[in-house]
């Protein structure tokens, strides 16, 4: 462990629990633990308690093992029955998700949540309810219209130098409000072939500067084929930076490993998106796997959509915001959620974000502040807003109102 991971492994206090079998099974009886330290594995004292529970005969290893992880997750809602105690909204709206973005959730993110109320933050971001197959006025499947963007499979190419290029459709969790809802969670791969395709139209268009991997999330992937799509895309000369979207060090940090992180450091400048929704998604083990990240040179940024009952208020959002910047995590965009079909419940209006901003800039450090953005209904790309701070503005003069109300005057000339 370094000298961070020892600062995030104090968090943790005395010993860890260590099973003795490698049945994967939630509800199996046999339970033998014993105590034990692992460096490098860390499993706090709420997911020990939910794995003796739940998986009484795995392992520590198996736990942190992200394969695992994946292979357990709560898929249907008989899964999820036997750890949650599901409400009538959340049984009707399981049992109606076919054709739509699947039930997905880690036994690492389903121990943050077992326990909770219907109304939890993050039982909320992963547990659909029957709202979500309300489809409301303006909604639409891909309302950013990316395919009509796309001029090879895998590839976006909406703004002069970057491209966004989404290698998977599967995630740890499914958020349920994701913007990529229509393409999520399908099992639409991609083919060697795609990715020869998606790789030769980079390396034709020389203004494209800067490629955001994403997907679906790309930590998914096997180590082997992330180096693979790494590998082929530093190699194209005009390929300044390399972008990574993931959610996984919040859904399922396991998977930062340090094989990972090797693979990742051979393509510097390597820049990671994060997305967060709520200060509670910050445990000792995601701050943990962003830690990592962060002492191998990758400039971590975090985007955060606004999302009503789980961040709409100035107390939530600066608190998130703090721990991001405590865990090294620069906050970066805060979206208005986007039109998908379903997503009324969690829409806020845009006053109320820029209500969250006024109550941010001025109140706490700049480096705390995202920048506020709609990502425009039809492909128009992201448009920044921001509080009302001009008063006045004209050919002698522009009057400006700062975050406590007072006013100031600049000259023009
Ligand atoms: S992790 Fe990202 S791509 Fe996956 S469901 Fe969540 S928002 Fe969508």
């Amino acid at each position: 462990m370094n000298a961070n991971n020892n600062e995030v492994g104090a968090l943790l206090g005395g010993g860890r629990l260590v099973g003795c079998s490698s049945d994967e099974e939630p509800g199996a009886k046999t339970m033998i633990f014993s105590q034990n330290v692992i460096p490098n594995q860390l499993v706090s004292n709420r997911s020990s308690e939910f794995m003796n529970r739940y998986f009484p005969l795995t392992t520590l290893e198996s736990w942190n093992d992200w394969k695992w992880q994946l292979r357990n997750a709560f898929t249907s809602l008989e899964d999820l029955r036997k750890i949650m105690k599901l409400t009538q909204k959340e049984i009707l709206a399981i049992n109606n998700l076919k054709g739509r973005l699947p039930l997905r959730i880690t036994p690492y993110f389903a121990s943050l949540i077992y326990r909770s109320k219907p109304t939890h933050p993050l039982r909320r971001n992963v547990v659909p309810v029957v709202e979500e197959l309300l489809e409301g006025r303006m909604e639409q499947s891909d309302p950013l219209h990316e395919r009509a963007y796309s001029p090879v499979k895998g590839i976006v190419h909406r703004y002069p130098d970057r491209v966004l290029f989404t290698v998977t459709q599967v995630c740890s969790n499914y958020c349920r409000y994701c913007t990529r809802s229509h393409s999520v969670g399908r099992l639409d791969k991609l083919g060697r072939q795609d990715f020869e395709k998606a790789f030769s139209y980079i390396a034709s268009h020389r203004e494209v500067r800067d490629v955001l991997i994403s997907g679906g999330d790309p930590l998914t992937m096997s180590d082997e084929l992330l180096d693979y799509i790494l590998h082929n895309i530093r190699k194209i000369e005009h390929v300044e930076i390399i972008r990574i979207g993931t959610r996984v060090p919040v859904v399922l940090p396991q998977r930062i490993t340090d094989k990972l992180v090797s693979i990742l450091k051979k393509y510097h400048p390597l820049y990671i998106s994060l997305h967060f929704s709520h200060p509670d998604e910050i445990t000792e083990e995601c701050a943990n796997a962003c830690i990592k990240l962060a002492d191998n040179g990758f400039p971590l940024g975090s985007q955060t959509v606004l999302l009503k009952g789980i961040n709409d208020s100035v107390p939530v959002m600066k608190e998130l915001m703090h721990r991001l910047l405590k865990i090294r995590v620069r906050p970066y965009y805060l979206y208005q959620c986007d039109l998908i079909p379903g997503s009324g419940h969690f829409r806020t209006t845009v006053k109320k974000g820029l209500e969250i901003i006024a109550g941010l800039r001025g109140y706490t450090s700049g480096y705390a502040v995202p920048t506020f953005v709609i990502d425009a209904p039809g492909g128009g790309g992201k448009i920044p807003l921001l509080p009302d701070y001009v008063v006045e503005h004209n050919s002698e003069r522009i009057v400006l109102r700062n975050y406590k109300g007072d006013l100031c005057e600049y000259p023009e000339k």
